[in-house]
Parts: structure tokens; C-alpha cells; sequence
């Protein structure tokens, strides 16, 4: 079991690590999915929903965390675009 102050530290190099802060009206699970699948976001009611798979290292979660939250702050929901080209636009930015 961790302690308070173990977990506050955890949480705060968790925070360095993420190019985004969690927005407002998001919520964030560790899941499971299906091999191919490693994290998708949805949004509901103004509600986004992002879904990471349980199966990624912890690094790869946060890399997985950064690509979610990029297409919400980039617009990527009210995009008109074809998925296809939203998703190469959003792993180019991923790499920036
Ligand atoms: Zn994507």
C-alpha cells in the first residue's frame, strides 16, 4: 500500500510527463482491448471518454494519454476530414 506522500510525488512526475493536463470534461480508464487496439477516446453529451489499453508499458500509456488528448484539443471531433487523414496528421504531431 502506498502512502500519501508516495503517491502525491507519483502523481506530480506523472504530470511532468504528460504534454497535456487532463481537460476538464474527460475521463481517463486503463482497460482492457483487444491486441490491436491500444487507446481510443469517445465523446458523449460533451463528455470525452478516453480508453487506454492495460496491455501498454507505462510509457506507452502516456504516449497513448498525449495522442488521445491531442485530438481533443486539436478539434479533431468537429473535424470533417477523413479519419484516415486525422489519425496521420495527429502521429505526425506526435512526433513534433
Ligand atoms: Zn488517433
Amino acid at each position: 500500500m502506498l502512502n500519501r506522500r508516495t503517491l502525491i510525488l507519483l502523481r506530480n512526475s506523472l504530470r511532468r510527463c504528460l504534454r497535456h493536463k487532463v481537460p476538464e470534461n474527460t475521463r481517463v480508464y486503463i482497460v482492457a482491448t483487444p491486441p490491436t487496439i491500444s487507446s481510443f477516446v469517445v465523446r458523449k453529451d460533451e463528455w470525452y471518454t478516453i480508453c487506454i489499453s492495460d496491455a501498454l508499458t507505462p510509457e506507452g500509456q502516456i504516449e497513448a494519454y498525449n495522442h488521445e488528448v491531442d485530438h481533443i484539443t486539436n478539434g479533431d471531433f468537429d473535424s470533417d476530414e477523413p479519419t484516415g487523414l486525422i489519425e496521420i496528421r495527429a502521429h505526425r504531431r506526435d512526433r513534433e
